[in-house]
């Protein structure tokens, strides 16, 4: 393909940071995941932060640390990568959706306290694609209804709401590194918090249940092998040093992006960024404005001249799995559907050069032009 959607930034210098690892006897449990939690607790600006083996491992610890359990309700979106809404499943909780704002596809405060009740007990509040939640609205009614905030800020690192980084407003946020994400580790995650007891526990609980000062076999709690391995934890080291200029650069590209875009408003709905909200571009999405023009046959004719797309996101209630489980059907959360219908992520990574750009762009408005005409 000659546009993926997705490509790391990979440097001399985290290549010898991994050697180094290689070429030393510790693959695991070394020095550079405390060396790699430190320096990323001080990028947000938490107190603590504990390296995990992915994304998801990470929220399924800061679910049980939140004390999640069997029975109770957690409020989040149904526009989100699935494993927001698994984690919820993990603990043995229901995942109630709350339908999106169509502008910034994260889930929209207003709809949030018709879905309160005694069994509610968080607020999973997903970051998507780079923005940052209303914050203000939903911290308020986390506190009137005594709800705790979970942050999944895997789409998000660096992105603020009114100058406070998200991550920084829950009890607990939890970050991602796979490849395509703003920055990488292979694969991987961390863990942000300000509270000591949640740390210590996340740290068990990634560790087989073993506390810090405990032998090797012992075993305080029901633990996971959810360690992030040394070489991804070097990879990290690396990648944080160059984050500030990694998200400038998604930045530049993305009001590239917008430029062109913007000349054909009645062909495309270009991404917003709230006034006062950082946006750090996890991916840079389109929407097809004609309802008419099946959005697949786009993704098809850009395939097919080598620009890669994807159809971000599906919505979560309607997977298999979540229908039967909890009959959801088509129309229970409209605008999550219909930003599922339209949406379209273009390539987006650093090396992507202005002529890129304009090609990719002007692909993108001529297919979709040809297909106007014909409908
Ligand atoms: C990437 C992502 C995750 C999970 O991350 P993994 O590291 O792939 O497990 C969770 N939530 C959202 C919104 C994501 O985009």
């Amino acid at each position: 393909m000659k546009y993926p959607i997705a490509r790391p930034y990979i440097t001399s210098k985290e290549k010898k940071l991994v050697l180094e690892v290689l070429n030393s006897d510790s693959l695991s449990i070394g020095p550079k995941y405390q060396e790699f939690e430190a320096k990323f607790a001080k990028k947000i600006g938490t107190k603590y932060a504990c390296a995990v083996s992915s994304g998801t491992a990470g929220l399924h610890l800061a679910m049980i640390a939140a004390g999640i359990k069997e029975g109770d309700e957690v409020i989040t979106s149904p526009f989100s990568f699935i494993a927001s809404a698994n984690v919820c499943l993990y603990v043995g909780a229901k995942p109630v959706f709350v339908d999106i704002d169509p502008i910034t596809y994260n889930m929209d405060p207003k709809k949030i306290e018709a879905k309160i009740n005694k069994k509610t007990k968080a607020i999973l509040v997903v970051h998507i694609f780079g923005q940052s939640s209303d914050m203000g609205p939903i911290m308020k009614i986390a506190q009137k209804y005594k709800l705790k905030i979970i942050e999944d800020a895997c789409e998000s690192i660096l992105a603020t709401h009114k100058g406070k980084k998200v991550g920084t407003f829950g009890e607990s946020a939890v970050f991602a590194f796979y490849p395509n994400k703003q920055m990488t580790t292979g694969e991987g995650g961390m863990i942000v918090t300000n509270n000591k007891k949640i740390y210590e526990l996340c740290c068990s609980l990634r560790n087989q249940g073993r506390s810090p000062n405990m032998q090797w076999l012992d075993h305080k709690y029901l633990g996971y092998n959810y360690r992030m391995d040394e070489m991804s934890a070097a990879l990290g080291i690396a990648q944080l040093e160059k984050l500030d200029f990694m998200v400038e650069q998604r930045q530049k590209i993305c009001l590239s992006y917008s430029k062109y875009f913007n000349k054909h408003p009645n062909l495309v709905q270009i991404p917003e960024t709230i006034k006062g909200n950082i946006h750090t571009w996890f991916v840079y999405v389109l929407r097809i404005k004609n309802a008419k023009i099946k959005r697949d046959d786009i993704m098809k004719g850009l395939y097919n001249i080598g620009i890669a797309t994807k159809p971000y996101l599906p919505s979560i209630h309607l997977f298999d799995f979540y229908r039967k489980k909890f009959k959801y059907r088509l129309g229970d959360f409209p605008i999550s559907e219909a930003v599922s219908r339209s949406a379209i992520a273009l390539p987006l990574y650093i090396g992507l050069k202005a002529q890129d750009i304009k090609y990719i762009s002007d692909k993108v408005v001529d297919i979709i032009k040809k297909h106007d005409k014909r409908i």
